[in-house]
């Protein structure tokens, strides 16, 4: 079996945690090469070490933030000379960005946005959600593949042993009509909507951007984060880092609490791989309720408030 190499996602000095989903996965499928670049990054090495076979880490000040010029340049030198079956990525902004562009460099098929992969004898199949997740499809894939997966597709597991870090020393090239001026990180949202066990969506069901704070309260309880429908985000009440949807965040947390949202196909199509759907619509027609595990056909402003005592109950019971 050749290796399965996994990009792994630097965010804020940390590994992502849907890397190390990544790494479980291509290690119970074959030998594993965790790529990690960034700058300062003997820490990172350090935490890949129980999750894969080979730990190439490019540390360089030109890769501190992530820039697809030279990311796509490192990262297409590494993988030519490690030369791996396949690629897993994360199906994050920055995977979504950095793949296709290194697919179309290494000439190489890619599958976006996939939920699994497994064996079928020497072949190997994608799980792939189409159409809002109303098909479920398995792409057969040849050559050699880049495919990209949702965050929480697969759980985290460390190995017994630990593997052997490579350090590469590569010059980076970089575009010079590209020159980042500044970034800004959200310190008010701690928790990462793609990484996200628990959501709590907003629809324009709710009526406006102060009856949020209900659902603000309610995932702090769960350590969780809420979303929001395009709705919702074009009328100003919440900022577009919150929209689930085709045109916005794909999720895949084990709990999803849909709240005064339809479940129109744009929408279902960024949450329907969610473990456990609820619904909270008053209209018992809603398509959501098609997607849904469990439905409360009731009104969001009477369900949320006893959801949220009750919460606040069982957090002071401890
Ligand atoms: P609505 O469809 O208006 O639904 C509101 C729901 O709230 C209704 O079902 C109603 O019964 C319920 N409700 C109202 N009051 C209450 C109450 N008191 N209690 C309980 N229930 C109540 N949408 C996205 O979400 N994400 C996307 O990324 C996205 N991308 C798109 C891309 C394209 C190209 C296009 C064309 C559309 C896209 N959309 C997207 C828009 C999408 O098609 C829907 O218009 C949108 O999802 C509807 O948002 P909503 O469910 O909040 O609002």
């Amino acid at each position: 079996m050749k290796d399965i190499g996994v990009f792994v996602e630097v965010k804020d000095g940390g590994v992502r945690k849907v890397a190390l989903e990544l790494l479980t996965k291509a290690n119970e499928m074959g030998s594993t090469v965790a790529i990690a670049l960034g700058h300062g990054m003997k820490e990172i090495a350090e935490e890949l070490k129980p999750y894969a076979d080979k730990v190439i880490i490019v540390d360089n000040p030109d890769l501190k933030d992530y820039r697809w010029d030279t990311y796509t340049d490192v990262l297409h030198r590494v993988i030519t000379k490690y030369a791996p079956a396949m690629v897993f990525g994360p199906s994050t902004t920055t995977g979504k960005d950095l793949f296709p562009r290194l697919a179309a460099r290494l000439k190489a098929p890619i599958i976006a946005d996939a939920v699994g992969i497994a064996y079928e004898g020497e072949d190997i199949k994608v799980k792939k959600p189409l159409f809002g997740g109303r098909i479920i499809s398995w792409i057969g894939v040849k050559g050699v593949p880049l495919v990209t997966f949702r965050p929480n597709s697969f759980s985290i597991e460390k190995r017994d042993t630990s593997g052997e870090v490579i350090e590469e020393d590569l010059s980076v090239e970089k575009d010079s009509s590209l020159t980042i001026t500044a970034s800004h990180k959200d310190t008010a949202k701690k928790v990462d909507l793609q990484e996200a066990d628990f959501i709590i969506c907003g629809g324009r069901g709710m009526k406006g951007p102060e009856h949020f704070t209900l659902l603000e309260d309610i995932a702090s309880f769960m350590n969780g984060r809420v979303g929001a429908s395009r709705a919702v985000v074009d009328n100003k009440w919440r900022e577009y880092d919150d929209q689930i949807g085709k045109s916005g965040r794909t999720v895949s947390p084990k709990i999803y609490i849909g709240c005064g949202v339809s479940g129109a196909l744009h929408h279902t199509m960024g949450m329907d791989t969610s473990k456990t759907i609820i619904a909270i619509n008053k209209d018992p027609t809603a398509p959501i309720f098609e997607t849904a595990d469990y439905g409360i056909v009731d009104d969001l402003f009477t369900v949320l408030p006893l959801l949220k005592e009750e919460l606040k109950k069982a957090k002071e019971d401890g």
